[in-house]
């Protein structure tokens, strides 16, 4: 058991450790106090929008600490790195109606804003009571589209990032903490 809490090293396509377990973790708690506070006040009806892969474990692990009713549930998105006009495919739709219920997003990461965007717009077409958002992380360098988010973890240059669930080619998912990796060639 003690050797899977230890923290792997960094291998050598990456940087640095931008964001360490412990801050991550203090950070989650905040947002899930935040969080819990701001949705104990407005009717409850709390649906949790997981946006996969990346939000896997930001959404596993502040859902776990929120102290409201909730349901969990996730959508799958895929969106072409590349194409200018922000064309995002659903890959996998919720299960849940969000007819009449407070839809809260939680995303990894704000880059252009599209998937957010799309989201967005997408599930207000729902009727839902109310669309709010989570982001784990946010790259205001990089936003095309102006997108709305009520709560952010952290503000990060622009560089790519994995681990915490976020990947490259499906590498780092896993790691504990968030790390820069090298620019790819
Ligand atoms: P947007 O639609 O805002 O441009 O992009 C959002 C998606 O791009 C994120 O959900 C994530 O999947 C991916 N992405 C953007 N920047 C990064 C990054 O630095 N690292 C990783 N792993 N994914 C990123
Ligand atoms: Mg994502
Ligand atoms: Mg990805």
């Amino acid at each position: 058991m003690k050797d899977s809490l230890a923290i792997p090293a960094l291998t050598e396509d990456l940087v640095r450790v931008l964001i360490d377990a412990d801050t991550i973790n203090r950070r989650v708690d905040e947002l899930a106090r935040q969080i819990s506070a701001d949705y104990a006040t407005s009717g409850g009806n709390l649906l949790v929008v997981g946006v996969l892969k990346g939000s896997f474990i930001f959404t596993a692990d502040l859902t776990r600490r929120l102290s409201v009713d909730h349901v969990v549930d996730f959508i799958a998105l895929s969106s072409y790195k590349g194409d200018t006009s922000g064309n995002v495919r659903l890959l996998m739709d919720t299960r849940e109606n969000m007819e009449g219920r407070n839809v809260l997003i939680i995303e990894d990461i704000l880059d252009s804003g599209n998937t957010l965007d799309y989201l967005i717009r997408n599930f207000k077409t729902r009727n839902p009571a109310s669309v709010k958002t989570a982001v784990l992380l946010d790259k205001p360098d990089r936003h095309v589209v102006p997108v709305e988010i009520d709560y952010i973890g952290f503000t990060i240059p622009d560089v790519w990032v994995v681990g915490y669930g976020l990947d490259y080619a499906e590498k780092h998912r896993t790691l504990p903490y968030i790390a820069e990796m090298y620019p790819q060639a």
